[in-house]
């Protein structure tokens, strides 16, 4: 079977929705709708909602259960990739959740799942700027750092299916904490939660400071956070652009180490570089020397997605082409 007749079912689950759509395999949503309580309500209520909700899409959507050739979770991790778990998390009250097993039962479907970053690397590649390509590596850049790879034309799992945590590469050991508990990560110098707690940190008993007088900021603390840093950048505020230049310099470290070990042939930074575009990927691809040899940067674009905030949209859906062509039952 093609790929050219299939048709997904994804779930995007988060802490404050649960995104549910039917695609067919080019990417095109043909029905999708949500549950606002999102995994902030118990998982005993949550399940039901959501397997009523699918199969009332596979009917909007015109199609018959039979023509849904399978469904993909996107979850945040942690997950427990072999038994097929949510595992507990900050922003969820689902603690250890069997949901791909009961998902099976439910829908009477194969059910495949991955966590975010993986799922954002597999929308690249199914849809996004990577299509055709066999050596991808995605960073996610939101309220953190995620990572997904895709080398030699397969997602790379590791041994426990938790490969390519990228954004928790130690770049410096003594450097700021990280969400993780280890000091230095990728992530905790350019990840938006650690971003706006060390701002904070900075100016918590300066209330003078110019950072306060930007539009978005409106005089509070808890407005100070990564778009602060950059639009704070932009206007020449020494203090933003001294931590713009860290995080892009931090990046471009991160994107050096994925250069030398994975030879990539695209990178592609998600939300935060989409949203800030050339003013963070020229100062990053004008530090990458330092981190990478000419070889490695001659041979690998990197870009910021073209999928942009779609990439949620699309990831169940990415996760359940994936598992499809893994098992062999579509081509690409
Ligand atoms: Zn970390």
């Amino acid at each position: 079977m093609s790929s050219d007749n299939t048709n997904v079912l994804g779930i995007d689950i988060g802490g404050t929705k649960i995104a549910v759509c039917i695609t067919d395999a080019k990417g095109n949503i043909l029905a999708s709708d949500r549950i606002a309580s999102g995994a902030a309500a118990p998982y005993e209520e949550a399940l039901p909602q959501v397997v009523y909700l699918a199969q009332a899409l596979i009917k909007k959507a015109g199609l018959k259960h039979d023509d849904i050739s399978g469904c993909g979770i996107c979850a945040p991790g942690p997950l427990d990739m072999a038994g097929g778990r949510i595992m507990k998390s900050p922003n969820m009250s689902w603690d250890a959740v069997p949901i791909r097993d009961d998902l099976v039962a439910g829908l009477s479907m194969p059910v495949f799942m991955d966590n975010d970053a993986n799922a954002g690397v597999l929308a690249e590649w199914f849809f996004g700027c990577a299509k055709g390509k066999t050596d991808v590596i995605y960073l996610t850049m939101s309220t953190g750092v995620g990572g997904g790879i895709v080398a030699g034309g397969k997602l790379l799992a590791g041994t426990t299916g938790i490969a390519g945590e990228l954004g928790h590469i130690v770049l410096d050991p003594n450097g700021p904490l990280c969400g993780c508990g280890q000091l230095g990560c990728l992530e905790a110098f350019c990840g938006g939660r650690s971003v706006a707690l060390q701002l904070q940190d900075k100016l918590r008993f300066r209330p003078d400071h110019a950072m306060y007088r930007l539009p978005d900021v409106q005089g509070k603390l808890e407005n100070l956070n990564f778009q602060a840093v950059r639009e704070g950048a932009k206007l020449g505020i020494p203090l933003a652009v001294e931590m713009w230049n860290e995080i892009c310099l931090r990046l471009a470290q991160g994107i050096g180490i994925c250069m030398v070990t994975f030879n990539p042939q695209m990178i592609v930074l998600g939300t935060a570089a989409f949203y800030a575009g050339d003013f963070m990927l020229q100062p990053v691809l004008a530090q990458l020397p330092r981190f990478a040899w000419k070889e490695f940067r001659d041979s690998c674009e990197v870009c910021i997605t073209g999928l942009g905030p779609k990439v949620g949209e699309l990831a169940g859906a990415s996760v359940a082409l994936n598992g499809l062509y893994e098992a062999g039952k579509i081509t690409l």
